[in-house]
């Protein structure tokens, strides 16, 4: 759909995949006024397809949309792209254990002029891919690299927003995690005794040996994961403690030091739930205790996973059909 300004979203189509023609002047090729989305639609055993909690997307991406002078999009004609999309691409949609279909909702500022300003035409697509397991392969641990040099958002900043800057700005951070190979950056709070933020595209979670779980707070500068949220839910059913908090690199390294700190996970989208392994800042590596199948990481996951595939109950009504 597009907007032209006060007319209000219109041109509700489905095109086949391909370029898409631009001004070279529009205003998200210069200013990068640009946010999305990441979704998956699973295939459940009866053949229907399914997403998992769309109005938390269709609620943040709106966030998103208020924090980079964007238009609002209404849920229903967010829940109605990714309907028509994935019943166009059903045969997409994979039926192996583990591999889905990832869509990506995105909106752009179209509009074509060089003063800087927020753009009165906007368009709103989603495309889809199919997605195999996010680290390949059978679920290892990630290796995570500590960014000492590069903060990926500030306060007051877009850290909050799913925007095409943060991911931006967090690339150089991501080629010095690789030289050091390591598969993931932690991004730090400089300003704040190194308070752990998140990874390049996934929130973090800590399980103390009293079960008790701690992932950073929402500050601002992290993005709240809707897999992060979900989390948090299950671990309260299970009548676990939930601490949203500020937690320091260095609470993680005496925590893993003296036992304290249990298990550590990594969550989104795309992954998941995956156990943080190694963490190198600079020379010094920090390991996880339990780095391979944490039990409370790993029975989070697993029910997660099932009710994403529709494998076991969904007590929350978080999923959707979609086809
Ligand atoms: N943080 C960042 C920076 C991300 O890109 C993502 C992935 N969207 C997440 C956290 C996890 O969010 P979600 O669980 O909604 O995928």
């Amino acid at each position: 759909v597009d907007t032209a300004g006060v007319g209000g979203w219109r041109n509700a189509r489905l095109e086949a995949y391909g370029p898409i023609a631009m001004d070279p002047a529009a205003a998200v090729l210069h200013y990068g006024q640009e946010i999305f989305e990441g979704m998956k639609a699973y295939r459940h055993a009866d053949g229907s397809i399914w997403t998992f909690r769309p109005e938390a997307n269709a609620a943040r991406l709106n966030r998103s949309a208020a924090r980079l002078a964007l238009p609002q999009l209404p849920e229903d004609v967010f829940l109605e792209s990714l309907r028509q999309l994935v019943a166009a691409d059903q045969e997409w949609v994979p039926t192996r254990e583990g591999e889905s279909l990832y869509l990506r909702p995105f909106m752009i500022a179209t509009e074509a002029f060089l003063g800087v300003r927020p753009a009165r035409e906007v368009s709103y697509r989603v495309i889809a891919s199919p997605a195999a397991n996010y680290f390949g392969g059978e679920l290892a641990p990630v290796s995570i690299w500590v960014s000492r040099e590069y903060a990926r958002a500030g306060r007051g900043g877009t850290g909050a927003a799913k925007c095409g800057g943060n991911y931006a700005a967090s690339l150089a951070a991501q080629l010095e995690a690789e030289a050091h190979g390591c598969k993931q950056v932690l991004f730090l709070d400089q300003f704040n005794n190194n308070a752990v933020e998140e990874l390049g595209g996934m929130n973090v979670f800590f399980v103390f040996k009293d079960g008790t779980l701690v992932t950073p707070a929402l500050s601002g500068t992290i993005l709240e994961g809707i897999t992060r949220s979900s989390i948090i839910q299950l671990a309260k059913d299970r009548g676990l403690e939930v601490q949203e908090r500020t937690i320091t690199l260095d609470e993680w390294r005496d925590g893993v030091g003296n036992g304290d700190i249990a298990e550590v996970f990594a969550c989104g989208t795309a992954a998941v739930i995956t156990p943080i392994g190694e963490l190198k800042d600079g020379d010094e590596v920090i390991s996880a205790p339990n780095p391979s199948a944490g039990e409370v990481t790993m029975s989070i996951r697993e029910q997660l996973l099932g009710i994403q595939t529709g494998k076991v109950e969904d007590p929350h009504g978080w999923m959707t059909r979609l086809v």
